[in-house]
């Protein structure tokens, strides 16, 4: 397998400024050194709950925002060293889908509009195929050419969404970020979307990040699944290895507070008491240490590494 993405000590620290002069008094350690790779072809999840990180995470590898610290490696390309004219060429192999269709898509385009645009802007297609063009991209994604004159509120969730994969696919990606892409569809519309989006995997070769809060829907789409607590990732393993053999106490909880199919896992519930800590004032040591039934001395005080603890299972966590 090659590696098409590598990120290493990820961080993005939002400011936080007070008074008149906006003085700095801290930051949002939003996403606070992450390590990942992705192989060509493959779909890793980023799951976690919400305000960990993930679509930080996510926005910040494309520099949708700028990272604060860290590498990007694309495809042996440093992402972050692209001066502006170079990230907009680049941004035609790294693209996103949004959670919510209908805030990503401009109500008062037609489809036709929205699909062209990116074709436009990146000169990709002659403008006597652009029509030819966004009829194809309709059709790929399930949609009826004729529908092309509408308007994003004339269909229905699931469509709008295939809308948003048709515009990330407009310009032939590599990789796309699919940052809770079916989290606001109905459970039966989800299945949809879901086959759609494997299905265009296998047919385009893509490589797909795919964040989520739903541990089913990871286990459906994905190959490789990395758990996030506040800003960090805190297990990593192949999905089938993570869901057999959850090693983080969070993952465990995650699992047993949502009931995924699962014979093979132990039936004792890890409860998650109380919320995600602030990631303005993060726990000392291991920031889920608060929250951990095992927690020792040790974890108040000092931060576990991730580190390999099976062959291709990653975690950090001081009990294993
Ligand atoms: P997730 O996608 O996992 O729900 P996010 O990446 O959206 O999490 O957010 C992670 C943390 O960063 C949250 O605490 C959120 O409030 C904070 N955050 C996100 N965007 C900003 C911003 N523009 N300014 C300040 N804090 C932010
Ligand atoms: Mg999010």
């Amino acid at each position: 397998m090659t590696t098409l993405l590598e990120v290493r000590n990820l961080r993005k620290h939002y400011p936080i400024r007070k008074g008149f002069f906006s003085k700095q008094v801290g930051a949002v350690k939003a996403v606070d050194g992450i390590t990942l790779s992705v192989e060509q072809g493959e779909t890793l999840a980023v799951v976690g709950e919400s305000g960990c990180g993930k679509s930080t995470t996510g926005r910040a590898i494309l520099r949708l925002i700028e990272p604060t610290d860290g590498e990007i490696r694309f495809g042996g390309t440093d992402v972050r060293a692209l001066n502006p004219e170079q990230l907009r060429r680049f941004r035609t192999d790294m693209q996103m889908v949004f959670q919510d269709p209908y805030a990503s898509l401009d109500p008062r385009w037609t489809v036709q509009r929205i699909l062209e645009e990116p074709l436009r802007t990146h000169g990709s297609a002659p403008a006597g195929e652009l029509k030819s063009r966004v009829e194809q991209l309709m059709e790929v994604v399930g949609l009826s050419p004729y529908q092309a004159h509408r308007y994003p509120h004339e269909f229905s969730g699931g469509q709008r969404q295939r809308v948003g994969i048709a515009r990330a696919l407009a310009l032939n990606p590599k990789f796309i970020v699919c940052d809770e892409p079916v989290s606001a569809l109905d459970v039966s519309i989800q299945a949809q979307v879901l086959n759609l989006m494997q299905d265009l995997q296998e047919q385009y070769g893509l490589t797909y990040m795919f964040i989520s809060h739903d541990l089913s829907v990871v286990k459906f789409i994905s190959d490789r699944v990395a758990v996030m607590y506040l800003g960090r990732i805190v297990e990593l393993a192949r999905t089938k290895e993570l869901f057999a053999k959850p090693l983080h106490p969070y993952t465990q909880a995650l699992m047993s507070a949502v009931p995924v199919p699962n014979p093979g896992m132990k039936k004792e519930r890890i409860v998650l008491t109380g919320d995600v800590p602030n990631p303005e004032t993060p726990p000392s040591g291991c920031a889920f240490h608060p929250r951990c039934p095992y927690a020792l001395d040790r974890c108040r005080t000092e931060t576990p590494e991730l580190r390999e603890v099976d062959a291709g299972h990653q975690a950090a966590c001081h009990l294993l």
